[in-house]
């Protein structure tokens, strides 16, 4: 008899051929992290034995979700700013609140944002933390990522200008990209060998970026291997900036500096020319679609349908809770499908099953992380989530994806399994005392929004 960490039994799991689940006999057998052995629970109970047996009751096993695009920190400015103009929204929300926050509030918002991602079935998270007001906010993000058990990829923001272009508006921070990247070598070398946290590099967006300050971080990220991801081409402003002060578009000037030669995932993509398409292509960069937070604050509508026809890779971001209010990835995938069924004028755009993908399969390829995770396969890692489709709003339940995203929300999701570990279980925290953490926040929160109030 073979003795492992975990065994899941009595799942489900996705199988096409046998109206889109299997028979509730199914176990996965999981052991350093990793699913083992996925097969028929009889066969499996005679080779393996566990002391953690975990009943999925004939609950529906799925690849936990990914969210490729948030700020955590901004969980403390949902609600703020709302149905205002941009510059408004910006004044009062992240430019009005991010300049007073400590250590504590940004630990304290990263937990809250972090529960709530858990709550909606997210077990991957990628934070684009912004510039740092003080040098090491970053630590109590991976702090948060420790304690609350996600895995979390730390994507350090940069802004290395003084001045926004266009005006006497400072950046809420900024520092030199060098500044910057010793900061990232420091927090790497403190979680080197981690299994659940790893680093990515955030330059702000093109107007917020020096030419040498993002040719030092593309060589960073070649000489690294790591991913670099920006914002890009949400408005008409990147492409104005650009061409007023490279003589190109955004894209080509990226490419020029290099940073379309490392491993680029574009946030928003919105405002794309056919030439941006080409060069997406080219370079195999891949693009997150935020789709709640770009109707929020009335960007537009990126071009999904036509970017994957291209074969371009998909991932969903949130976006932060300043933008977008909520981190509940189950509401992006529904609200990423209607809006391209709707600018598109056709029912059939973007099913159920493609957006899904782009929150698991494409959601893993836009992270290099396609080896570990984004699907239920023997040799990746344990990151499982349990679907409880026996609720309301999912009875009757045919098709288990169209069902989880477009009547599904945060109490289908019955159990979250990240590295093999169980998280969160029956609308429980495993790790962490989640009415704590929120009486905490919501004092923390109050007190930071009257002092800025003051200072403002
Ligand atoms: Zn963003």
């Amino acid at each position: 008899m073979n003795k492992v960490d975990l065994i899941i039994e009595n799942a489900k799991i996705l199988d096409k051929s046998n109206s889109n689940c299997s028979s509730p006999n199914v176990s996965l057998v999981i052991d350093s992290g990793k699913i083992l052995i996925i097969g028929d629970q009889n066969t499996l109970r005679t080779n393996y034995e566990s002391n953690q047996v975990w009943n999925a009751d004939g609950k529906l096993l799925l690849p936990g979700f990914i969210n490729t695009h948030c700020h955590l920190f901004q969980t403390f400015m949902r609600g703020l700013g709302k149905d205002l103009p941009f510059i408004q929204w910006m004044t009062n929300s992240v430019r009005l609140m991010m300049p007073n926050m400590d250590e504590e509030s940004i630990y304290l918002a990263a937990m809250v944002g972090c529960m709530e991602s858990i709550r909606s079935g997210v077990t991957t998270l990628v934070d684009f933390m912004y510039a740092h007001v003080k040098p090491r906010y970053a630590d109590h993000v991976l702090q948060a990522f420790d304690d609350c058990g996600i895995r979390g990829v730390l994507a350090r923001g940069m802004t290395d200008v003084d001045r926004l272009p266009g005006s006497d508006a400072r950046p809420s921070s900024h520092a030199t990209a060098e500044q910057s990247l010793a900061e990232v070598d420091r927090s790497r070398s403190m979680y080197t060998g981690h299994p659940r946290i790893s680093f990515a590099l955030a330059p702000s967006v093109i107007w917020g970026m020096t030419y040498d300050g993002l040719k030092e971080i593309a060589e960073y990220a070649v000489k690294n291997k790591m991913l670099v991801s920006m914002h890009i081409l949400e408005t008409v402003d990147d492409d104005h900036y650009s061409l007023e002060k490279y003589g190109k578009s955004t894209l080509r000037t990226l490419e020029e500096i290099g940073i379309l030669a490392t491993d680029f995932l574009g946030v928003h993509a919105i405002r794309l020319s056919e030439d941006d398409i080409n060069l997406f292509k080219q370079y195999n960069s891949r693009i997150s679609y935020n789709p709640l937070a770009n109707m929020i604050l009335g960007s537009g509508v990126a071009p999904i349908v036509k970017l994957s026809k291209q074969g371009i890779p998909i991932s969903l971001g949130t976006d932060g809770a300043a933008s977008n209010d909520s981190q509940s990835l189950i509401e992006v995938m529904k609200t990423g499908a209607l809006l391209q069924k709707v600018h598109n004028q056709d029912s059939a755009a973007l099913s159920a099953w493609e957006i899904f993908s782009m929150a698991t399969e494409q959601g893993a390829s836009c992270i290099n992380m396609e080896d570990k995770i984004g699907s239920l396969r023997e040799g990746k890692q344990a990151d499982i989530l349990a679907i409880d489709f026996q609720k309301s709003n999912t009875t009757p339940c045919y098709d288990p994806i169209a069902s989880l995203v477009y009547s599904g929300n945060s109490e289908n999701i019955a159990a979250v399994f990240v590295e093999g570990e169980l998280i969160f279980d029956q609308g429980k925290f495993t790790k962490v005392n989640e009415t704590d953490i929120l009486i905490r926040a919501q004092q923390k929160a109050s007190e930071l929004f009257h002092s800025s109030m003051k200072n403002r």
